[in-house]
């Protein structure tokens, strides 16, 4: 099936009779007919057994986000930053170390810089555009994985994957993409050598700005027996010897992360989240198509006003990131727009406050127009240093075109900009 058939009828097939949509199975619990069958669960969990950590509904949207990523399977999570901190912990304990590019997400990069620094796991920054020889220098005996984000938030960089993918394959360690922005309907990481790929569902996927949430995908596809991962080849004594390569094969990733880290820290969806998540994506790829065609004519009009300093969008010709986006986003580069007006803090926040149609929120990538200021917002807790590497200038306004129709979206901006 191509995307559009899979964002409609992947995952859930209604049996002779059965409801055509996918039902709310609003459940805490399992019901079975013996003592004996539920203590086999506990050796092999063929069931679903309590909601904190899988449920029928929930289960029906994991299969549908795996089959758009091209994976073996995928767990959902109660939001997209506890799938990048489950997606970490999954591999690395205190007294590990992994690498990420700087050019992420704020949220990710104090996750990463001084929670899970915390928690004794180091995460060690190197810049995306560095050459292999010196990402590679960066490793270290106890680094286990390697994480970047195909279209950066909110500095809208474009990872070159296939470089990070070679780099993280020579080092015996798994690529995990945030994949988020792109959205398996203009990038598949997967395809480029990805391992795990992780996302907000807060954004596209959902789309309407009604349910915070995240997946972890496995591509089904790293060879944890390569020595560097004893966790998926010998017992897991907190689940009665379970070894997840040799019982999971393929899926021991997505396995473990449920039965380890699911079990215990119960960040898992409710049914009625995966519900309405799923409506969001039964229209993803459509919705995909309009959102670049619109930020596409809004980029221009950006590019050609002369009150805007800088316009960073990677669907433009002229882009830093024009020709990796050809590769790795050739239908498009998102409905998110990053700009740097002229005058720099003081007139980026008159625009924002002249907007009379697009809102000013704490919001990106949702189905009606929104801007957010990041340096006072999402990256306010980082220092002037990380701002820089996470390429966010000062004045810079994340813009994020929504489905209006454009001539409207458009006419906003012009009225706003003309009072500057
Ligand atoms: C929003 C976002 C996150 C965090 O997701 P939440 O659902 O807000 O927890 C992670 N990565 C990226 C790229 C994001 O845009």
């Amino acid at each position: 099936m191509k995307d559009e058939t899979k964002c409609l009828h992947s995952g859930y097939t209604p049996e002779n009779g059965g409801p055509s949509v996918m039902p709310i199975v609003q459940s805490t619990t399992y019901r079975f007919d013996s003592t004996e069958h539920i203590g086999q669960l506990f050796d092999m969990p063929t069931a679903h057994m309590y909601s904190r950590f899988s449920n029928p509904t929930v289960e029906c949207v994991e299969k549908k986000l795996a089959d758009l990523e091209g994976g073996v399977g995928a767990m959902c999570t109660s939001s997209g930053q506890a799938a990048s901190l489950l997606s970490i912990l999954n591999l690395c304990s205190a007294g590990d170390s992994f690498i990420s590019t700087s050019t992420i997400y704020g949220g990710t990069v104090n996750l990463f810089a001084v929670t899970l620094k915390r928690f004794g796991i180091e995460c060690i920054f190197v810049d995306a555009e560095a050459g292999e020889e010196e990402i590679s220098r960066a490793f270290r005996p106890n680094t286990k994985a390697v994480f970047g984000e195909t279209l950066a938030n909110p500095a809208l960089t474009v990872l070159d994957i296939e470089k990070f993918a070679k780099i993280a394959h020579e080092h015996k360690v798994p690529l995990i993409i945030d994949n988020t922005f792109a959205t398996p309907i203009l990038c598949k990481p997967i395809s480029f050598g990805a391992d795990i790929v992780i996302h907000s569902t807060s954004k596209y996927m959902d789309g309407h700005a009604l349910q915070i949430g995240g997946v972890i995908i496995d591509s089904g596809n790293f060879d944890w027996t390569n020595g560097k991962f004893p966790e998926f080849t010998e017992p897991d004594e907190s689940y009665h010897g379970v070894v997840y390569t040799r019982d999971f094969g393929k899926t021991a990733y997505i396995i473990k992360a449920r039965m380890q880290l699911m079990r215990d820290f119960g960040c898992y969806p409710a049914a009625n989240s995966a519900f309405l998540l799923n409506l969001g994506l039964e229209t993803l790829a459509i919705r995909m198509e309009r959102y670049c065609e619109n930020a596409m004519k809004v980029a221009q009009y950006f590019k050609n006003s002369d009150k805007i300093a800088e316009v960073y969008y990677s669907g433009l010709p002229g882009d830093k990131y024009y020709d990796r986006a050809k590769k790795y986003l050739p239908k498009g580069s998102c409905g998110v727009i990053s700009i740097v007006i002229k005058g720099g803090k003081e007139n980026a926040v008159r625009f924002m406050d002249g907007l009379k149609m697009a809102s000013n929120e704490v919001h990106v990538a949702d189905i009606r127009t929104c801007v957010l200021h990041p340096a006072s917002a999402t990256h306010r807790q980082l220092t002037e240093e990380q701002l820089i590497a996470a390429g966010v200038n000062p004045g810079m306004i994340r813009f994020s075109v929504g489905l209006e129709n454009v001539e409207d979206i458009l006419a906003d901006i012009e009225q706003s900009l003309s009072r500057i």
